[in-house]
């Protein structure tokens, strides 16, 4: 397939590198990053869209995709797929789509799960909004850059299940936190509470999976000093684009809004930033009640 794919950062350098070894002709843009191998590089955005019958972006936010939508839209084939896979607003998701759309062409949004890892291992979790003529087209690249892609529903829907997945993580990932800290100050042993939370009903993927605590659980990012991982300030994008969404719709989310803040906080007063999300925990252990 003829590929266009602008955004070549952290995440789309190697997504793009596994179509282009995957044997499809792949031409990208990016301002400042280089292409990856094997990836023909274009002048401008409107140049690696033209011509291509799938176009992928994995942009920063919103505001960089629709500035970049409105470049590419117009040097598109009709019929061609625009496939964002950045994380960004649904409302954001949503006008890209009705754009591309009404010039003709079909839109998916295909946010990711995964992280760098796992986009440069092929395994990111896609899910998809937008019609199923438009995710038929991609699937076979989805298959590629990914192990499971799920259709959600129509124009948004992919961003909507995003979101609501980090949500869950963000407030989850801070119980677990608190509760460790909680752990020790009532001098329980760390390796004894994961022994009993990981196998009773408190059990989570931050607890079984991705536990906070150094040297307890399967390794992670708290096994090495905290490096992330999933960054601290990725995780606070993502939990103010669930508060936006949820202000838009008129829905309650207390605890969504509770762990916004406090990222917000670890991030912008706390020297959270650059961090594992999970160094909540050594947040939570220098701190008492008031
Ligand atoms: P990144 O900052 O490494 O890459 C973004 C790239 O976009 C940069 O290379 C930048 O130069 C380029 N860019 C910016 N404006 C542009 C423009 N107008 N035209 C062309 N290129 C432009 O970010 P990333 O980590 O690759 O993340 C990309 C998206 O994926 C984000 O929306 C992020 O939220 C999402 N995401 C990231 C992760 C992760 O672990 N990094 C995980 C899941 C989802």
């Amino acid at each position: 397939m003829n590929i266009g794919f602008i955004g070549l950062g952290n995440m789309g350098a190697p997504m793009a590198a596994n179509l282009a070894a995957a044997g499809h002709s792949v031409t990208g843009f990016d301002l400042t990053a280089p292409c990856p191998a094997g990836v023909t590089p274009a002048d401008s955005a409107a140049a690696a869209a033209s011509g291509a019958e799938v176009v992928i972006t994995m942009l920063p936010n919103g505001e960089i995709l629709e500035a970049v939508a409105g470049e590419i839209i117009p040097a598109m084939a009709p019929g061609a797929v625009l496939c964002d896979c950045s994380t960004v607003d649904v409302e954001n998701a949503r006008r890209v789509a009705a754009e591309a759309e009404a010039a003709g062409l079909l839109a998916l949004d295909a946010p990711v799960s995964g992280g760098v890892g796992g986009a440069a291992a092929g395994t990111l979790t896609f899910m998809v909004g937008g019609s199923e003529a438009a995710f038929a087209k991609v699937a076979p690249l989805f298959d590629v850059m990914g192990q499971k892609a799920v259709h959600c529903g129509d124009a948004g829907a992919g961003q909507s299940a995003k979101i609501c997945n980090n949500m869950i993580l963000g407030v989850t990932m801070i119980a677990t936190c608190e509760a460790f800290a909680l752990a020790d100050k009532l001098g329980l042993d760390r390796q004894k509470m994961f022994d009993v939370v990981s196998t009773s009903s408190g059990q989570s993927w931050t607890m079984n999976t991705y536990c906070p605590a150094p040297g307890v659980g399967p390794e992670s990012p708290a096994d090495h000093d905290y490096r992330p991982g999933f960054a601290a300030e990725l995780m606070l994008k993502d939990l103010r684009l669930a508060q936006s969404a949820a202000e838009m719709v008129d829905a309650d989310t207390p605890m969504g809004l509770a762990a916004a803040k406090l990222y917000e906080t670890f991030v912008e007063e706390e020297g959270g930033k650059g961090w594992d999300f999970s160094a909540m925990l050594p947040r939570f252990e220098r701190r008492n009640r008031t």
